[in-house]
């Protein structure tokens, strides 16, 4: 059976505990998309990891990890990262990645940022992975599926050069900058290959039959509805599509495989980079939200830099669920709202002075102001929890509402870091 965990909203929603914890029954966990742009947070026994590029199974020993297709596949932070694992004691894990992943170049990084830095304060907050130009090229067919890398030197020289044609000319007379170096990209191709060889194979033939053989596959997105291309905040949003059914393509599975999608949304809301976000707020109330919200407060796995936060969003949210086609909706981080006198959640948006519970468009998005709805705080540590009907009232309720307000079955609720850390709910949306 293939499962898929995914986020609701801008990232960052708890995935990657999420994934951690079902790993336990699972015996693949795919990554299908993105690159080392996002980051999971994950808690467990061998100790706090930030992982970029790794799927979140790599910590038990029993599980297949697989890098999809669909990745942007940064070689070397993939390298360091295993390494960084290992030398936590974590036992090496078992690794599969596809021979038709694309490779990130060097160049796409400095491509990513020269841009960043031309658009300045008009920029996209990207953090300089390369994740843009990495999918433009995909796209614009002058790309490097990692296989490509297996070829004579006078093939990849010749590929080599037609690829600098193109961003010699934007390097020089753009961005005022040296061109490529053909034979330095040639050497790091060639020493690339080597290292990256053992963990390669075809991947859909494995999960081909893994699908025959009953296996548990996870599908681990990155990112969340906001951030996709087509259905999110565009242009504020990632290059690769971050929902399940994206999965599908990114992993080579039929989609009707795909029956359980599990989406992640955290009981209050988090962005990072630019765009829209209705329900931020600022200040001193933000300062306190982000200092009490996820492990340690809300600060970038990848960047460090402080996240943007706002009350829930019932409106972002129901439109985010949609969009993955949600069976189950993992609420998180719920403990981090025990400070709170009162719970502020966005019920609606007000646009041109109507209110609305539909997502809109971007150019409206603008526009709309947080209607917000104020609930009684619990006012306690709700960690340790294992019960729903033990929570507090006051949680119980807050959950409860927000499940009828999205319109999901919220099954599992979220009440700290670590993978023990979770209520199974029984949900009246679901039978
Ligand atoms: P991802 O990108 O969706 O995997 O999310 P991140 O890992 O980047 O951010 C979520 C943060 O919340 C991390 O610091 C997690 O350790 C933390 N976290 C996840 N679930 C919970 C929870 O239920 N309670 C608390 N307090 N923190 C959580
Ligand atoms: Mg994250």
């Amino acid at each position: 059976m293939v499962k898929a965990v995914v986020g609701a909203n801008w990232g960052d929603e708890g995935k990657g505990k999420i994934t951690d914890m079902l790993s336990e029954d699972a015996d693949i966990v795919i990554r299908f998309q993105g690159g080392a742009n996002a980051g999971h947070t994950i808690v467990n026994e061998y100790g706090k990891f930030a992982l970029h590029t790794m799927p979140s199974g790599v910590f038990h020993s029993h599980i297949m990890n697989v890098i999809g297709n669909g990745v942007a596949f940064d070689i070397e932070k993939f390298l360091n990262e295993l390494d960084d694992i290992t030398s936590k004691g974590v036992p090496a894990p078992n690794i599969l990645v596809s021979d038709r992943v694309q490779v990130l170049m060097p160049y796409h990084v400095l491509f990513d940022t020269l841009e960043e830095a031309r658009l300045a304060g008009k920029s996209f907050g990207s953090t300089k992975s390369g994740i843009a130009p990495f999918y433009s090229d995909k796209y614009a067919k002058i790309g490097w599926q990692i296989n490509e890398f297996f070829q004579d030197d006078d093939v990849l020289k010749e590929k080599i050069a037609s690829i600098a044609a193109i961003k010699d000319t934007l390097l020089t007379d753009l961005y005022h900058t040296e061109p490529l170096d053909q034979e330095a990209l040639l050497a790091w191709i060639k020493a690339q290959r080597e290292r990256i060889a053992p963990f390669l194979g075809n991947v859909s033939l494995y999960l081909n039959e893994a699908i025959k053989n009953n296996k548990t596959i996870l599908l681990e997105g990155q990112l969340g509805t906001m951030k996709d291309p087509d259905h999110g905040i565009y242009p504020m949003v990632t290059s690769s599509s971050p929902l399940a059914a994206y999965g599908a393509i990114g992993a080579g599975i039929p989609p009707y495989e795909i029956k359980q999608i599990v989406v992640v949304t955290k009981a209050y809301s988090s962005a990072v980079g630019a765009g829209e976000f209705v329900s931020e707020i600022f200040g001193e109330e933000a300062d306190l939200l982000r200092n009490n919200g996820g492990d340690g407060g809300e600060y970038g796995a990848t960047t460090g830099r402080p996240r943007r936060v706002g009350w829930y969003d019932c409106v972002a949210s129901k439109y985010g669920c949609r969009l993955q086609g949600c069976t189950d909706v993992a609420l998180t981080v719920l403990d981090a709202l025990g400070y709170l006198d009162e719970i502020p959640v966005c019920v609606a948006y007000e646009l041109d002075g109507e209110e609305t519970t539909e997502f809109p468009v971007t150019k409206d998005l603008a526009r709309c102001k947080p209607v917000l709805k104020k609930f009684k705080g619990w006012k306690c540590d709700i960690r340790g929890i294992k019960n729903f009907e033990e929570l507090p009232q006051e949680a119980q309720d807050y959950v409860n509402f927000i499940e009828q307000a999205i319109g999901y079955p919220v099954t599992m609720v979220s009440n700290g870091p670590s993978r023990s850390d979770i209520i199974y709910r029984k949900s009246p949306l679901k039978n």
